[in-house]
């Protein structure tokens, strides 16, 4: 059922940024990708068998390792050949989803969203935050990541990265909902571009009590 026609008819995507993984979706999915530790730790924060949201799932490493331990998963992607790797891999239909088109309400337990909302453009990204607030329970946990940096810019592959500072980030998160907790860890990551990336890692908690987006 769909609850939300996106946010006003915005595409909050950068279209070169979609272009480079629709074109290098094989190349993308055959990369090796390390063990995920964050996974583990947000997979303990949730209820056996708990209904998660796997936002930018790539070629599905992550879905693959939530539906190992018997989560009830659905990976997405914003690439139509990025989520045809993920579905041979799964051996299960992966749906495109592009973020600005989170439809859903009270749905789930837990959203997954690793390097993937780093690409939304900055005039979007509390838009699309607010539709991930929406799409988690009461109580949902939402995890993310995202390169960080003082201002938005490109990579070598032309691909958008939105650069938050921690603070941008908290400001993004808290004109999106009410969220009872919001935690920021640092980190490094390897990119696709083989350059290692100083990171951001957020786990937030959408708050038990309904207040509305914006709202004191
Ligand atoms: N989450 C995976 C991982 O950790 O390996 C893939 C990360 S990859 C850096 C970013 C993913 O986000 C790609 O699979 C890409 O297709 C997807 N993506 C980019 N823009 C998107 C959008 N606007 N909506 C949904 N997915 C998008």
């Amino acid at each position: 059922m769909t609850l939300f026609s996106g946010i006003g008819g915005v595409s909050a995507l950068d279209e070169d940024t979609l272009q480079f993984y629709r074109n290098h979706a094989r190349a993308y999915a055959e990369r090796a990708i390390a063990k995920h530790t964050r996974l583990t730790r947000f997979l303990a924060l949730l209820p056996p068998g708990a209904k998660v949201l796997e936002l930018g799932c790539g070629a599905g490493a992550a879905s693959a390792e939530m539906i190992a331990k018997g989560f009830d998963v659905e990976p997405t992607d914003g690439s139509p050949e990025m989520a045809a790797e993920a579905s041979r891999h799964l051996g299960r239909p992966v749906p495109t989803l592009l973020f600005h088109d989170i439809d859903k309400a009270d749905t789930y337990d837990g959203v997954w969203a690793n390097a993937c909302l780093l690409h939304v453009p900055r005039p979007e990204l509390a838009q699309v935050l607010t539709l991930i607030w929406r799409a988690l329970k009461p109580g949902g946990y939402f995890y993310a990541s995202f390169k960080t940096g003082d201002a938005e810019g490109r990579d070598v592959f032309n691909r958008y990265y939105n650069y938050p500072s921690a603070d941008w980030l908290r400001t993004s998160y808290a004109n999106a909902g009410s969220w009872s907790s919001i935690s920021i860890e640092t980190g490094e990551v390897m990119g696709f571009d083989n350059l290692r990336a100083p990171m951001l890692f957020i786990v937030a908690r959408k708050a038990s009590e309904f207040r509305a987006p914006g709202a004191a």
